[in-house]
């Protein structure tokens, strides 16, 4: 008889970590490169390698794939950070992001250090690193709609590959037509949250997902 595993010993267990981190680390390095070649191709400067400036891009509304927050809630119980206290910021931002409409939330994230630094570089979400802008750094502190940048296609859909991939091994089918997505500090709480738990599956599948054409319409609604 199979022995009945929390998430933690489950995603060891299985590797499944080590696969998340490889292909996380794929899709930055696939963002990069498309970024640079647009870059190359079209004579525009890549203002991200360069940038000085406030972190405007760090104070957005980030919304990512719940085996996203999985990876930086392991990098967090690895680290020592896990701790109520962050996990009450969590909650907290998540609920803020939650009842803000997308265009009008502008507040640092909970990841950035008091120098302009990802606390979780090496495992940031894929929607953080497929940003790269062509137009100076000012006007994303301007939030101007003048603003140009690299569009990932191919590595949106590869991430979205991964998220399908994902569910399959963690045997999370059940909602149709739903994604396991939601604002990087609502994932990255759950998976805390899920973590020693052994009916983690249950607990993941009883959550309230939205469906593609939910997220859709709330990124694109006006502000
Ligand atoms: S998106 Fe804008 S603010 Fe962020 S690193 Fe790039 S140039 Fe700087
Ligand atoms: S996870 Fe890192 S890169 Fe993404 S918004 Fe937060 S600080 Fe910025």
């Amino acid at each position: 008889m199979q022995a009945i595993r929390t998430l933690a010993e489950f995603v060891a267990d299985e590797r499944i970590i080590d696969w998340l981190r490889d292909q996380i680390g794929q899709n930055h390095r696939d963002s990069k490169r498309g970024a640079s070649l647009v870059s190359k191709q079209s004579s525009l400067p890549m203002h991200c390698s360069t940038c000085t400036a406030t972190k405007a891009c760090c104070s957005s509304y980030v919304i990512v794939r719940f085996y996203e927050g999985l990876v930086i809630a392991d990098q967090l119980k690895r680290t020592g950070r896990d701790s109520p206290e962050l996990r009450a910021e969590l909650r907290a931002r998540a609920e803020a992001m939650e009842a803000t409409p997308v265009r009008e939330w502008f507040t640092p994230c909970l990841f950035l250090d008091e120098r302009e630094r990802c606390t979780v570089y090496d495992v940031r979400p894929t929607t953080c690193a497929q940003l790269y802008v062509y137009t100076p750094p000012e006007l994303c502190n301007a939030r101007s709609s003048q603003i140009s940048s690299y569009t990932p296609r191919k590595e949106v859909a590869a991430a979205n590959q991964v998220e399908e991939a994902f569910r399959e091994r963690l045997s999370l089918r059940r909602k149709v037509g739903r994604r396991y997505l939601g604002v990087l500090p609502r994932m990255v709480l759950v998976a805390l949250e899920a973590w020693d738990r052994t009916d983690f599956r249950d607990y993941l599948r009883q959550l309230p997902w939205p469906t593609d054409e939910a997220w859709a319409a709330a990124v694109s609604s006006p502000a």
